[in-house]
């Protein structure tokens, strides 16, 4: 795993204030805001949210996705912050310095970037690899700070991106300022379009080389596991004809090999393969009128050309949660959706069922592979033997759509936890696994400012 040092050193413990941005670019939806950290554990944020457009992910120059995502920036501090833009705009007209970054009223903001990136500094860092159906060759290996600065610079825009951060590592941040416990949240885990985990480690060790500054005081530094990329060779996971044919069919073969099998992203795929060849066998009577030839398997179904069940991509992991979350003996939600979403007219309960036990494999194969990957760090930090922290609660924040909305996403983990060597039931219990709403967004923010504070630092 690519094990990246991030050049925080510490989590925050909920006295941390100031007004600061952040944006977020991960996922599916690209998310403006300002965060006001009031100091004592709590925050004011206002936010706008675009879906990003699906051409920008696989655009022909970075730039095309950069100038959006500042046009973006520029939309939201007129709709949110007018004061402040008026004055700045005031101001640039009347002085000319190309200094204007010393100007209390620009913004520190906090760029939470969730692709695996090599970070030199704390605003400072290289795209390693896209992920999650991005793919834009040239952005690979450039200073992804430096690409939305010059955007927002041609805009005149008062912004100084300030922090360079992992949404896991945003969501490590938030959870410790929102829930200081004595020995603060020791892991942030994404568990949503895609996957991955950032969690605190004794600067010790850490062997990578560390070029750019950073507080050595505090003895530890915050890594960004990339866990997404465990075992892409596939020495231990599982790995189904469906994984391979979703792993050939994607833009990355041969990365992200777990996350593959975990996140959101991937998990209608897997189902929707699955679902696809139960429908070309000819002994499987699923979605089909018993009535009709199975020869021709397209124009005998109930289902519609164009369901999505045909398309790559075409059923969205939404649906399993509506599978999941079912529990009814005529699963009349659930087939519903079928008819609506994915054009199954009419389903039987027995396609239903099916359906559900197809989804719900899947589902729970995320997520026990998902505890492992906790497991494995709760493990590495040591707490679960460590003297010094006997019977204390050990917190772990998460975010994403997987744990916020598939259900018992989380029961499953906990389930999975308790069967793992190390950890058992006593230590289970001793896990604490909360949402951290707005993770990335407040994440971003406090280390914007624990960045502001050291350009302070040097001033001086
Ligand atoms: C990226 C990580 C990110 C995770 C969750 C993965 O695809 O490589 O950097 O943290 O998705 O968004
Ligand atoms: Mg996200």
């Amino acid at each position: 795993m690519s094990q990246i040092p991030t050049y925080v050193t510490a989590v925050p413990n909920g006295t941390e204030k100031g007004l600061y941005m952040a944006v977020d670019l991960g996922g599916t939806n690209f998310r403006v805001c300002s965060i006001h950290l009031n100091g004592d554990t709590t925050f004011n944020l206002t936010f706008i949210k675009v879906p990003i457009p699906k051409e920008l992910m696989v655009a022909q120059s970075s730039q095309e996705l950069f100038a959006f995502l500042a046009k973006q920036i520029e939309i939201f501090l007129k709709t949110h912050h007018e004061q402040h833009f008026e004055a700045h705009v005031r101001r640039r007209l009347t002085i000319s310095s190309p200094d204007g970054y010393k100007d209390e009223n620009v913004f520190r903001l906090g760029f939470t970037f969730s692709f695996p990136v090599r970070q030199v500094g704390i605003n400072k860092g290289t795209l390693i690899r896209w992920t999650k159906g991005f793919d834009i060759p040239d952005a690979v290996g450039k200073d992804v700070c430096a690409l939305l600065q010059d955007e927002i610079d041609k805009l005149h825009l008062p912004v100084k991106v300030a922090a360079l951060v992992n949404d896991t590592v945003g969501t490590l941040m938030a959870r410790s300022y929102t829930s200081p416990g004595k020995t603060g949240t020791v892991l942030g885990a994404i568990f949503g379009t895609g996957t991955n985990g950032a969690y605190v480690e004794k600067l010790a060790n850490i062997k990578k080389p560390m070029t750019g500054d950073y507080d050595k005081s505090t003895g530890d530094m915050v890594i960004n596991t990339e866990w997404g990329s465990f075992d892409n060779q596939l020495n231990v996971l599982p790995n189904t004809t469906w994984d391979i044919e979703l792993d050939k069919a994607s833009v990355n073969p041969g990365i992200q090999m777990y996350e593959k099998r975990v996140s959101g992203m991937f998990l209608g795929e897997i189902v929707r393969l699955v679902l696809q060849d139960m429908l070309k066998n000819p002994s499987i009577s699923l979605f089909k009128d018993e009535n009709s030839s199975h020869n021709d398997w397209r124009s005998t179904t109930s289902i519609a050309q164009q369901s999505g069940v045909y398309q790559q991509w075409g059923l969205d992991t939404s649906i399993m949660s509506v599978a999941a979350a079912d529990n009814t003996p005529e699963l009349s939600t659930l087939r519903q959706e079928l008819e609506s979403v994915l054009h199954i007219y009419s389903p039987a309960l027995e396609d239903a069922q099916a359906f559900k036990a197809i989804a719900g494999a899947v589902g729970r194969r995320a997520a026990r592979l998902s505890a492992v990957a906790i497991a494995a760090v709760v493990l590495q930090t040591g707490k679960m033997t460590d003297p010094s922290s006997e019977g204390e609660p050990i917190d772990i924040g998460v975010d994403g759509s997987l744990v916020e909305h598939y259900p018992y996403f989380r029961d499953m983990i906990y389930e999975t936890l308790r069967a793992i060597d190390g950890i058992g039931e006593e230590g289970a219990k001793r896990i604490r696994i909360g949402i951290a709403k707005d993770g990335s967004g407040v994440g971003a923010a406090l280390i914007a400012l624990v960045a502001a504070g050291m350009e302070k630092t040097k001033d001086t």
